[in-house]
């Protein structure tokens, strides 16, 4: 604890730049999904600052979230299956503003995609990139603690200590040292599951759209999806195929666009019995089967607590550009953001902490980054916004990485990406059971017109 409070008193007496003096900047990567690969990437095209990145993954293989799982709950090594994706999930971005920016989907495929396309093309950038001799599979990271900087070095904020643990036969923990750590560890893989009064006396079966991978088991029954974000309305609209009815209980605004005819929507849920679930607007439903699909808790069990981030839940403290802790400047969080194209938003961060680390971009002093981030905050919850949703850029998004290129010296995301994000995402809403048959390629002018 004392090693840790020297440590975190001398960091806030820094001043930017991170510099390393003149030796290569060590920099950890925690997670090989899509995020991680895009650090690693990005550290290796600068090979005179950056020495090659080490990359923590704790399976063995790339791609994080989009590596399929028919098993739920424990993998068969014992650690809890990481990935939430179902059998049939395509995507709901087009791969034109999915893809990194620097690598484009192939030319052959629809613009909504399989999630085993997206898995070969996330194996292809690693390939490519020649990102994978840099990945130590099968290595869980345990701890990440501040140390003191090598001996010799004064300069520069305190250096970090990543202890790992080996998945693989042999086993033992190992520490390493670095200047700088990415965490790239994903937040789709916590549920979170709001305390229901009376759920204990449902009978049904109940489950998170973490565990959800078909529809199949549900057929001829009656549902209830809780919850009606991407996962929520994608599962409620997959199971209708062969459901006896589906009901999507949530409190947005109700959907309008046409639906399944053995669909039905309902407010929010007040009680349960054992084979009925009640709204709040009184009304009472049989149903076989509740599925939370209400979202995932941030969660770095690897983190010290005195970041105040270890422990996570659905929303974090708020961090300087959603990416740094002012009191740690060089530990980035990357890709915490959500309701955004996620490998750009993973591109355009990753390229500004690089920048950072290299000294060409300054940070502020750290009292200036937390007196920032306060006065971002406190703006944001006095417009009436709940905590939660501090982290979802949807429209900011361009502003966002306009910025982020602006600061960190990089070209900045061509327009026409953000215009399609606002084009489908109107789309989407008018036409919920068709968007992903668009082939963005094949639209004629009229038709682009339209959309
Ligand atoms: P992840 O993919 O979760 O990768 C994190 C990696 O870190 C994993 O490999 C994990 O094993 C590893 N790891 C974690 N902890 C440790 C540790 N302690 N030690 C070592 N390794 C560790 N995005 C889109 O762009 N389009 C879509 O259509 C889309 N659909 C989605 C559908 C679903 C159901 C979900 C859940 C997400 C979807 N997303 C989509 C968002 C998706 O999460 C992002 O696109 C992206 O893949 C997230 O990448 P990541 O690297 O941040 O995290």
């Amino acid at each position: 604890t004392e090693l840790i409070k020297s440590a975190l008193s001398q960091a806030s007496r820094q001043q930017t730049p991170l510099t390393m003096g003149t030796r290569k900047v060590q920099v950890a990567v925690i997670g090989a999904g899509a995020a991680g690969l895009c650090a690693a990437r990005h550290i290796l095209a600068q090979p005179d600052v950056f020495a090659a990145p080490m990359v923590f993954e704790s399976s063995d293989r790339v791609g994080g979230t989009w590596v399929y799982s028919e098993k739920t709950g424990t993998s068969d090594g014992g650690l809890p299956i990481h990935s939430s994706m179902y059998r049939h999930l395509k995507t709901n971005l087009p791969k034109e503003i999915m893809a990194y920016p620097d690598h484009p989907f192939p030319p052959n495929l629809p613009s909504f995609l399989h999630h085993t396309q997206v898995l070969a093309y996330l194996e292809g950038y690693a390939d490519h990139f020649k990102v994978k001799e840099h990945i130590q599979f099968r290595t869980l990271v345990e701890h990440v603690i501040p140390a003191p900087r090598p001996e010799g070095e004064t300069d520069g904020v305190m250096a970090w200590e990543v202890t790992v643990r080996s998945l693989g036969a042999r086993g033992g923990r190992v520490t390493h040292q670095f200047d700088a750590i990415m965490v790239c560890s994903g937040h789709f893989f916590d549920p979170f599951i709001p305390a229901l009064p009376g759920v204990e006396n449902f009978q049904g079966l109940i489950l998170h759209s973490h565990a959800y991978r078909c529809p199949e088991p549900f057929t001829d029954k009656t549902v209830v999806v809780l919850g009606a974000g991407p996962s929520g309305v994608d599962i409620a609209l997959e199971i209708c195929t062969v459901a006896k009815q589906v009901i999507l209980s949530h409190r947005n605004t109700l959907l309008k666009c046409p639906l399944p005819t053995n669909l039905q929507q309902a407010p929010a849920v007040q009680d349960f019995s054992p084979n009925c679930v009640c709204f709040q607007d009184g009304s009472l439903q049989q149903a076989d089967a509740f599925i939370f699909c209400t979202g995932y808790n941030y969660r770095f069990p690897f983190l010290m607590q005195q970041t105040g981030l270890q422990a996570g839940g659905v929303s974090l403290p708020p961090l300087y550009k959603h990416l740094i802790h002012p009191d740690l400047p060089n530990l980035f969080f990357i890709g915490l953001c959500t309701t955004v194209c996620p490998f750009i938003l993973f591109d355009c961060q990753v390229r500004y902490c690089l920048a950072v680390l290299a000294g060409s971009c300054r940070l502020p002093s750290q009292e200036v980054m937390a007196a920032e981030v306060d006065h971002e905050y406190q703006h944001y919850l006095a417009a009436g916004k709940p905590p939660k949703y501090f982290l979802k850029l949807d429209s900011l998004q361009e502003g966002y990485f306009r910025l982020l290129a602006e600061e960190g010296g990089f070209h900045p995301i061509p327009p026409v990406i953000l215009k399609v994000y606002r084009a489908l995402k109107t789309f989407r809403t008018a036409d919920l059971l068709h968007y992903r048959s668009i082939n963005l390629r094949l639209l004629s002018d009229e038709e682009w017109e339209r959309v």
